[in-house]
């Protein structure tokens, strides 16, 4: 079987580490089925991103890095990871599920008369059969399934994979050309806008995972609330503890109704079923509730914690393994000053 482990680089010219941990589900997945691999990369200094994993043990690499596909768009894009695919013969495509190829890999299928699946968690191989897993309804159903169709791409979520370690050498890249047309090229990348590193508080390679809830911006016990002073005692802390910040929904929904809240917050940092599903090894809830809509976001952090004063909230119910029941402007004072 014909396995192409297709890649991007990014803005550095170096592969990310989604593009690393495709690299290592691929090798699991042609060992298992006695294939042959081949790698493809797309972007920037393509042919040299392929020499850093020269060592795969791929029989073949592929890259188109014509300074067409230096910058991510969707008709460069697509026509390259057609041209990569064709070039390799392939009948197993994986695939980082990053933002670059979510959006331009479903076109790409279609392009090259495949099937396309996304976030896959599990691939192994056998009797000459991929099965594939991913999870189904906000991860409360883990889906196992097989496709006849060839060529068959799969996405393959972030942080389920270890990023592929090996050694670098000489890969002879093959470059393939694409024939790009005019209108191909009619979109141009301006610039990029973004929070400067320090503000940006979703960190998905943290540690932990620091959830605020509404309760930090309810009236306390003063009978006043204190929003400003949850802003500082929260940034503090993500600051000390470099760790990601996540949401209920119930904060975030304040923020779009104009009251008075945590400027730093947007529907971004949302976690559960509405909002997002972060890995982290360990998580912190504080000031909000456990329900069960929110505490479905947590599925995939090892280990929970949780700050309320509310000794019969939902955290205390079996959803976290330790309940502080305390008040978290106490406690988060004291925990950064022994961060220092
Ligand atoms: C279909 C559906 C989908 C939903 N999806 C999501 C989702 O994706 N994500 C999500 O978050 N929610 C979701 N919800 C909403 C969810 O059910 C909850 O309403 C919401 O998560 C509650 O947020 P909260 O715990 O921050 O607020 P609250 O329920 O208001 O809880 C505030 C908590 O703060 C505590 N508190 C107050 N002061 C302090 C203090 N000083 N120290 C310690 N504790 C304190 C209180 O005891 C209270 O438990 C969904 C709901 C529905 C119906």
């Amino acid at each position: 079987m014909k396995i192409l482990a297709l890649v991007h680089t990014q803005a550095d010219g170096g592969l990310p580490k989604a593009a690393l941990e495709t690299l290592t589900a691929a090798v699991n997945l042609n060992a298992q089925l006695g294939g042959t691999l081949a790698v493809g990369v797309l972007g920037a200094n393509a042919a040299a991103a392929a020499d850093t994993v020269a060592g795969c043990g791929a029989a073949a690499f592929l890259a188109v890095g014509d300074a067409s596909v230096a910058q991510p768009r969707y008709a460069t894009d697509a026509a390259a990871a057609a041209a990569l695919i064709q070039a390799a013969g392939a009948e197993i495509v994986l695939a980082p599920g990053t933002s670059r190829f979510a959006r331009c890999l479903p076109g790409v299928a279609h392009r090259v008369g495949a099937q396309i699946d996304t976030h896959i968690v599990t691939l192994c191989g056998e009797g000459g059969a991929v099965h594939a897993q991913r999870w189904f309804y906000r991860q409360r159903i883990l889906g196992s399934f097989s496709r006849a169709a060839r060529p068959w791409l799969l996405l393959v979520d972030a942080g389920v994979h270890a990023a592929w370690q090996g050694s670098a050498g000489a890969a002879h890249a093959q470059a393939v050309a694409v024939a790009f047309a005019d209108e191909d090229l009619r979109t141009a990348v301006t610039g990029i806008q973004a929070p400067a590193a320090d503000a940006q508080t979703i960190r998905p390679d943290a540690q932990l995972l620091f959830v605020a809830g509404a309760g930090w911006t309810k009236k306390q016990k003063d009978g006043q609330a204190h929003i400003g002073d949850a802003g500082r005692l929260i940034q503090d802390f993500l600051g000390k503890a470099k760790a990601s910040l996540g949401s209920s929904k119930s904060l975030v929904d304040i923020q779009s109704e104009g009251q008075e809240t945590l400027s730093f917050m947007s529907h971004m940092n949302q976690v559960g079923q509405t909002g997002s599903t972060p890995r982290h090894p360990k998580g912190l809830a504080t000031c909000c509730h456990g329900e069960e809509p929110h505490a479905v976001g947590w599925r995939f952090i090892n280990e929970r914690r949780a700050v309320n004063l509310d000794p019969n909230c939902g955290w205390a119910q079996g959803k976290a393994d330790v309940v502080y029941v305390a008040d978290a402007f106490e406690v988060m004072a004291k925990v950064n000053a022994l961060l220092g």
